[in-house]
């Protein structure tokens, strides 16, 4: 089927196989029903940066599904198939999961091949799971992991049974989750952060140590650089990513008397207007002049983060945070103004420069703002951790007392 990464330039281009990923789910039984709609390359966070069609959230159609898999979000939250699955470069699985109040799940970079996935930024890009509750991305995510020879970066760590880890409710003790020790990310609820996702968070934690987890506040002083520098290093490999995109290789081709032309009109014509300024950023930081500025320091940064994380992760068996500041804003709020647009990933893209995995659920719904709108948390693990983040998220879903985030007809 055609296949268009949300791109004018792809419009009409049939891929020739299937990604690793795919191939799997088919092997062991899965239907593909469909493709979904996203934001152009995976450059954005509402969906409206595709090429074709917004998708609207299934709880309030004049809200963003969020982005950029927001057709995959909105895809599970309405029930219209039971799983699906999403790019992860800096968020894009977890933020739209968390505004369509379902599961998302953000695998160790590494876990699951990249073979057949059109690349944003190489280094960050992960396929990740949607599903209605903990069980169906954890399944998901057993089917489509391992190591694969045609992705150089794929772990050849083992992909355990991650089913083995949902028990049923009546199964868990009085305090399923005794010793396990939380920390709460204090720069994820600072200014800037909705009063009524804080709130819903807090309660979150509460929850958690209900089932008997300690709960305590952990400090990463980085944790505000990860936007510059994801901005930085995401744009910088998409600007080269995406040269393949010429009207040669790859893309619909303009018709044009000389070479030059050819590619330009091909481009100008083929890509939206964010991905250009991408590009062109990402250019930019690359070029001779400015490298050590800005991508050689965003490297730096990112090495700060990635160790920042680790010590956290060895004081602490997983760290939380909301997975957005927001719940789903509407179509239109932001899509004129790429500064707060982007600033709306600072909950998610530290994750990806560090390489960690994380699961976002459903927790509750925004209070004081506007009603009924669900709120997610996000849980980090230690990299290759999967199984503690399903296990810890199942139990914590399946003990939240209240609560039924399946959207309104
Ligand atoms: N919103 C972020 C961006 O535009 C994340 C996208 C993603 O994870 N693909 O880059």
């Amino acid at each position: 089927m055609p296949s268009t990464g949300g791109s004018r330039i792809l419009e009409n281009y049939r891929p020739p196989f299937d990604a690793t990923a795919v191939k799997r789910v088919k092997a062991l039984g899965g239907i593909v029903v469909g493709k979904t709609n996203l934001d152009e390359f995976g450059m954005g966070s509402t969906t409206e940066g595709s090429a074709y069609k917004v998708t609207s959230n299934p709880w309030d159609i004049s809200r963003v599904p969020g982005g950029s898999s927001g057709g995959s979000a909105a895809a599970v939250s309405a029930r219209q198939c039971a799983v699906s699955l999403g790019s992860d470069t800096g968020g894009s699985v977890r933020q739209p999961a968390s505004f369509c109040g379902v599961v998302g799940l953000k695998p160790t970079y590494g876990r699951v091949s990249r073979y057949g996935l059109m690349a944003y930024a190489s280094s960050l890009d992960v396929i990740g799971c949607f599903g209605s509750s903990v069980a169906d991305a954890g399944i998901l995510l057993g089917a489509i992991s391992g190591h694969d020879r045609l992705d150089a970066t794929s772990s050849d760590t083992g992909a355990p049974d991650f089913t083995a880890h949902f028990p049923p409710a009546d199964a868990f003790g009085a305090k399923p989750l005794q010793g396990l020790r939380v920390g709460l990310i204090r720069e994820t609820l600072d200014s800037g952060v909705d009063h009524g996702v804080t709130s819903t968070v807090q309660r979150a934690a509460s929850h958690l140590e209900e089932l008997g987890c300690t709960v305590k506040e952990v400090s990463l002083p980085s944790f505000s650089l990860g936007l510059p520098a994801y901005y930085i290093l995401a744009s910088s490999e998409s600007s080269s990513n995406l040269s393949r995109y010429d009207g040669v290789r790859y893309g619909s081709q303009a018709a044009a008397e000389e070479l030059n032309s050819l590619y330009g009109d091909s481009r100008a014509r083929g890509f939206g207007a964010e991905v250009k300024m991408r590009i062109l950023m990402g250019t930019y930081a690359l070029s001779a002049g400015y490298y050590d500025a800005y991508y050689k320091r965003a490297q730096q940064v990112r090495t700060v983060i990635r160790k920042s994380f680790k010590a956290a992760l060895d004081e602490n068996d997983i760290l939380i945070s909301p997975a957005a500041p927001s719940a789903a804003y509407k179509i239109g709020e932001k899509k004129n103004d790429p500064l707060a647009m982007y600033a709306g990933d600072i909950m998610t893209v530290n994750v990806n420069l560090a390489g960690l995995p994380a699961l976002v659920l459903p927790c509750g719904f925004v209070e004081g703002g506007p009603a009924g709108l669900p709120v997610g948390l996000q849980m980090i693990g230690a990299a290759f951790d999967e199984e503690k983040l399903l296990k810890v998220g199942h139990i914590f879903e399946q003990t939240l007392q209240g609560h039924r985030f399946v959207p309104p007809l």
